[in-house]
């Protein structure tokens, strides 16, 4: 199966690695004999809602998301109809943050972003820094390990009644007091989760896939074969230890 993907702005949005979410999509899918086919969606490029299966937003720095927001704001509309269409989209850190109603910068200064997610970021004096470790609040997989690693000046504030990604065991996660980490909306996952994340969650790398592919195919989600992931088992334990190192959540 061909898997159409729209990586958002690749040459802005691309901290800690987290082009490697890419690579690691692309690994796990070939594995099960799917391809991936990237399109490069950057500032004033076309994105036709239904047109990607698959929608990935990395992080970056507050200079590199006021230089994309407000084309991402231009496309809110448009992500909502993708995910409300099925489409599966991980959104990271500064992406994350832009998918929100918006991000108040340090110096005051409002960044409107897409709407997709039911939250609003401000910068705070500090910046939130170091291993993270959660537990899926995910329907599909409730209580599973995600380790990663965060640094973000924002606190982000879910509204009453929005859905997490997880909560948080050690880490900051999104604002440091609630316990929570990320959002999920439909197909959508947001995360403060840099590392980058996937390569030391695979588990979380295949249910997205499994949704695109659904998406590609018009049917249900499947799980996908197994795949021999001792590796980055290894590398979610040592994530996690460091993370259990920092102790608990520091308040901030
Ligand atoms: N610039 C944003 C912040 O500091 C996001 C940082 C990031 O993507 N790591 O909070």
């Amino acid at each position: 199966m061909i898997i159409r993907v729209g990586h958002l702005y690749p040459e802005y949005l691309n901290i800690y690695a987290d082009r490697g979410n890419i690579a690691v999509f692309s690994h796990r899918a070939a594995a099960r004999g799917h391809e991936l086919a990237i399109d490069q969606v950057s500032v004033g490029t076309p994105l036709e809602p239904g047109t990607h299966d698959l929608l990935y937003v990395g992080g970056g720095q507050d200079r590199e998301q006021t230089l994309i927001a407000p084309d991402l704001a231009g496309r809110g509309s448009a992500l909502r109809e993708a995910v409300d269409g099925g489409a599966a989209l991980l959104a990271v850190c500064g992406g994350y943050q832009l998918l929100g109603r918006g991000y108040r910068g340090r110096n005051g200064s409002w960044l409107a972003g897409a709407g997709l997610f039911p939250h609003e970021t401000h910068a705070g004096e500090t910046r939130m820094i170091g291993d993270v470790l959660l537990e899926s609040t995910l329907a599909e997989a409730p209580g599973r390990t995600i380790a990663g690693f965060e640094n973000h000046a924002g606190r982000t504030v879910l509204d009453d009644g929005a859905e997490p990604l997880g909560r948080v065991v050690a880490g900051y996660g999104n604002d440091g007091r609630s316990g929570h980490e990320g959002c999920r909306v439909g197909r959508a996952v947001g995360t403060y989760l840099h590392g980058p994340l996937l390569p030391r969650n695979p588990w979380l790398a295949d249910l997205l896939l499994s949704w695109a592919l659904a998406h590609a195919t018009g049917s249900e989600p499947e799980p996908l074969a197994p795949l021999d992931d001792r590796l980055e088992r290894e590398a979610q334990l040592v994530s996690a230890s460091r993370a259990r190192e920092r102790g608990g959540r520091p308040a901030r």
